[in-house]
């Protein structure tokens, strides 16, 4: 089951088009603390780029796309893999750093 994260502080479940439009620097509309993507969840969504050029390859490849039509299939995926991305968050209190 794929839940949205929670504010660390107070609890508050965050709306997925709250987290849509914010990228990751989000504050939590009940508390107003601001909220830090965690280094793994940061990590986890560190694929999703290079796996929207693979596909892009694989499409213009398989399927014989020429490069306009693999343009508009990557930024078709890239819309997909981005209105999910809220479920990959995970929220902490401090930055964290990556590695
Ligand atoms: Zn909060």
């Amino acid at each position: 089951m794929v839940k949205l994260p929670r504010c660390w502080s107070c609890d508050y479940s965050f709306l997925w088009k709250e987290l849509l439009v914010t990228g990751f620097r989000i504050k939590c509309p009940n508390c107003e603390k601001e909220q830090f993507v965690t280094a793994k969840a940061r990590k986890r969504s560190g694929v999703f780029g290079p796996l929207v050029v693979v596909l892009m390859f694989v499409l213009m490849n398989g399927f014989s796309l020429n490069v306009w039509q693999s343009l508009l299939a990557g930024v078709v995926l890239l819309a997909v893999i981005l209105s999910f991305s809220p479920f990959a968050y995970d929220f902490t209190d401090k930055d964290e750093p990556l590695f």
